[in-house]
């Protein structure tokens, strides 16, 4: 009801104050190699009385009352202080993604506000990509063309999230300035029995090589999939096959595991950009 969506808004507020919101971090692994590319961070809440809340119950509640705003800096500075963390405890380099709403986008003052977050937390560019979904073109897309050009030559990297979804993938391909196409989960579900969908699916993987960017397969979950995926010479896949989304208690002996065995070096992505 529209009752309680004011009160999640008004309860949003209080967790940006109270800490309620956390972060948990998603391996992304090369098909190829096995190395770890980086992880993705999905923001998560407690909310004192209802418990875990998702972020697709909120994040759309966020979007439209401008909350999101608050909430994607707050999810900036902290991946950027959390990666300086692990940087510190010798982890090698490897890149941390964050996603960034399309309202966020739409602000006029984005490019210096992460600009001051990246110089506050002495984080390096080239470690960062930010993730938008298609429908960031729907008002003023010159404006946030300029915007994601702006950060691109900051260095940061630009993924395309949800691939495949929108109204219009195609042209966003041509005007945006990426670096990494991320295909839908929906891609995959029905990949190893259905024909077509391999089709499509290698398809797009051919055409996001042919202008030169680097493909993440979002939602693997079966062995299936991924042998699929690597004849595919699909680059990179994320899911719950390698692993789900992980708390700061498991994800530092996560990265670990992987230095050990010589899983974390070499980072083709730090060299691309
Ligand atoms: P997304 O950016 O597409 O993130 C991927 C979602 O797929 C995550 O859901 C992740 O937990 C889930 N996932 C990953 N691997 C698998 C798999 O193998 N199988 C299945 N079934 N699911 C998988 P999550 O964490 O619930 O986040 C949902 C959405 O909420 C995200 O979709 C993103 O759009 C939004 N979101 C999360 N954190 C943030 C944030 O910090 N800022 C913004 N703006 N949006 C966020
Ligand atoms: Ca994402
Ligand atoms: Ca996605």
């Amino acid at each position: 009801s529209t009752d309680s969506v004011q009160q999640l808004a008004w309860d949003m507020v209080q967790a940006l104050e109270q800490d309620d919101f956390f972060l948990n971090y998603q391996p992304q692994i090369n098909l190829s190699t096995g190395q770890l590319l980086g992880v993705e961070t999905l923001i998560r809440w407690r909310h004192p009385q209802l418990g875990l809340v998702s972020p697709a119950t909120f994040i759309p509640i966020a979007e439209k009352n401008g909350l999101i705003v608050p909430i994607g800096y707050w999810v900036l500075k902290q991946s950027c202080l959390q990666y300086q963390k692990w940087r510190a405890l010798g982890i090698p380099p490897f890149k941390i993604s964050v996603n960034l709403s399309l309202r966020q986008l739409q602000e006029e003052n984005l490019v210096p506000r992460i600009q001051a977050i990246l110089h506050e937390t002495q984080m390096n560019p080239q470690a960062l990509a930010l993730e938008v979904t298609e429908s960031l073109m729907y008002q003023e897309p010159e404006k946030v063309i300029a915007r994601l050009t702006r950060l691109k030559q900051m260095g940061i990297q630009v993924a395309i999230d949800d691939f495949g979804v929108g109204y219009s993938s195609l042209s966003y391909l041509k005007n945006l300035p990426l670096h990494i196409l991320k295909i839908d989960k929906s891609f995959l579900d029905d990949l190893v029995d259905t024909e077509k969908d391999q089709v499509i699916l290698q398809s797009i993987i051919e055409l996001g090589h042919r202008l030169n960017l680097e493909i993440v397969a979002e939602g693997v979950e079966t062995q299936g999939q991924l042998e699929l995926l690597k004849t595919m010479n699909c680059d990179y896949g994320q899911g719950y096959l390698f692993s789900r989304p992980l708390g700061l208690d498991d994800i530092t002996p996560f990265f670990q595991t992987f230095q050990k065995s010589g899983l974390i070096k070499s980072h083709s992505v730090l060299a691309l950009a």
